[in-house]
């Protein structure tokens, strides 16, 4: 059977049976963690749906690899084989360091307009710092292009801080004592175009997997006409009529249900819009660890959360991740290239394994992404891991049996 590519229709993704998916082998222990993901999600494909559906891969240049063999880092045709096949998954990408690109993850993100970051967060039996921490289950939908960022700053003493500073205390009357002449400055732009199609975007997912609760992430008591009106703009877009009668605010559930959902999923509600400030969530993550689902954020919020829930989970070794934009979604490892442990086949293939099953997910082969899920959970409840699992283990007095990456990917797939 011949693969076909995944199309776009408006932005609904048509997955053809016999799908052809690019990869990035991704740089450092991409060489490792790459072959064990390609192994988990072939196995896992096959024993859900015994060759009624089956993936091509693709292999596309980036990174060394890319430098190596045709004098660039991220070659035109890399981008434009993931915009043609829409959905594609990479391992990790060295920064290159001086001349050209900043980061490759960063261009690959702006030249796709993948505009927001998603990261799944769940407790698989690994070691965790906290006590419960099977009542973790968070998605959370950070934004990708607006925000501090973005990188308008300028260095404290600079012709062009100084500039900004002399026009804003001028012509728009902000004090000297709040903007002193030795200030560094910056700008954060809260844009309404682009906080609304994350946050619809975020909503629809939420709405389209079942979940219970969406949480506007925000800061808006202090600044209030940026991540305030995130918040505001989150409300306009729930009360959107795609979502009408189906997206219920914190508000409205209090007035018309005395803040009972169950009543309101009576009437046909499917989701709790609520917001939460920024330091008091961090706290609440750790007090009311169960009380939190999807979480939206701005970019900065976001960046911090995402690391903060990780780490509640015992950190970036099985947090997956992926950049979505309006259908195109490229679906990556969270953690870096880890150079010192490439090729030694010793690294743990989680997270761009988990990264593959929230893939197979978004193209709706949901069989396939339980299967991979329930062989890691199983194969962590053998206490069966990698180096950095073991080590976790070991410090809650657990024996572990290490394996190598390759050995864990085995694990994975005699476990589903
Ligand atoms: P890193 O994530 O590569 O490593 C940080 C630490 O985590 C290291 O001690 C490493 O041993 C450990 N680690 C990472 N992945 C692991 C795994 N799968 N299993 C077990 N242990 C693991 O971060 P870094 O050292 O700051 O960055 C190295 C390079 O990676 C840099 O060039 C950086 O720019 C790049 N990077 C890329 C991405 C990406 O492609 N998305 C993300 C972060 C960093």
């Amino acid at each position: 059977m011949s693969a076909e590519k995944i199309r776009l229709e408006g932005d609904r993704l048509v997955v053809p049976d016999h799908v052809c998916i690019p990869y990035i082998q991704g740089d450092g222990v991409g060489v490792d963690i790459t072959p064990a993901m390609l192994r988990v999600v072939d196995a896992a494909v096959s024993k859900a749906y015994g060759g009624g559906r089956s993936i091509e891969w693709l292999e596309l240049l980036a990174g060394e690899k890319a430098k190596e063999r045709t004098g660039e880092y991220l070659p035109g045709e890399t981008i434009e084989a993931i915009r043609e096949h829409v959905v594609a998954i990479k391992g990790p990408l060295t920064t290159p360091v001086g001349g050209g690109i900043r980061s490759l993850n960063v261009a690959l993100r702006q030249i796709l307009d993948l505009y927001s970051c998603v990261r799944p967060v769940r407790w698989y039996g690994q070691g965790a710092p906290i006590k419960r921490p099977e009542l973790v289950d968070y998605v959370i939908w950070r934004e990708n292009t607006d925000d501090v960022y973005i990188g308008i700053e300028w260095p404290a003493g600079s012709p062009e801080a100084r500039k900004l500073i002399s026009f804003l205390r001028d012509e728009m009357g902000v004090p000297e004592g709040k903007l002193p002449d030795d200030a560094s400055v910056g700008i954060k732009p809260a844009s309404e175009k682009k906080s609304k199609r994350h946050i619809r975007k975020a909503l629809r997912w939420a709405l389209e997997n079942g979940r219970r609760t969406a949480t506007l992430m925000h800061k808006g008591n202090i600044q209030k006409f940026t991540e305030g009106y995130f918040v505001r703009w989150g409300y306009e877009v729930a009360a959107e009529p795609e979502f009408a009668g189906l997206v219920i605010t914190e508000e409205e559930l209090g007035e018309r249900y005395a803040g009972d959902m169950e009543k309101a999923k009576a009437d046909g509600y499917k989701l709790l819009l609520n917001d939460r400030i920024a330091d008091n969530m961090f706290q609440q993550l750790l007090t009311r660890t169960g009380e939190y689902d999807v979480i939206i954020a701005m970019n900065l919020n976001g960046d911090y959360i995402s690391d903060a829930a990780a780490g509640l989970v015992g950190g970036l070794g099985l947090a997956p991740g992926a950049n979505i934009g309006d259908g195109y979604a490229v679906f990556e490892a969270t953690h870096g290239t880890a150079p010192k442990h490439a090729g030694k086949d010793e690294v743990n293939p989680g997270s761009l394994i988990l990264s593959a099953a929230f893939m197979l997910d978004y193209l709706g082969w949901k069989e396939a992404a339980s299967l991979i899920e329930e062989g890691l959970r199983r194969t962590l409840a053998d206490r069966i891991g990698t180096y950095d699992l073991v080590r976790e283990w070991k410090k809650e007095g657990i024996e572990g049996k290490k394996v190598s990456c390759s050995g864990f990917a085995k694990a994975i797939v005699e476990h589903m």
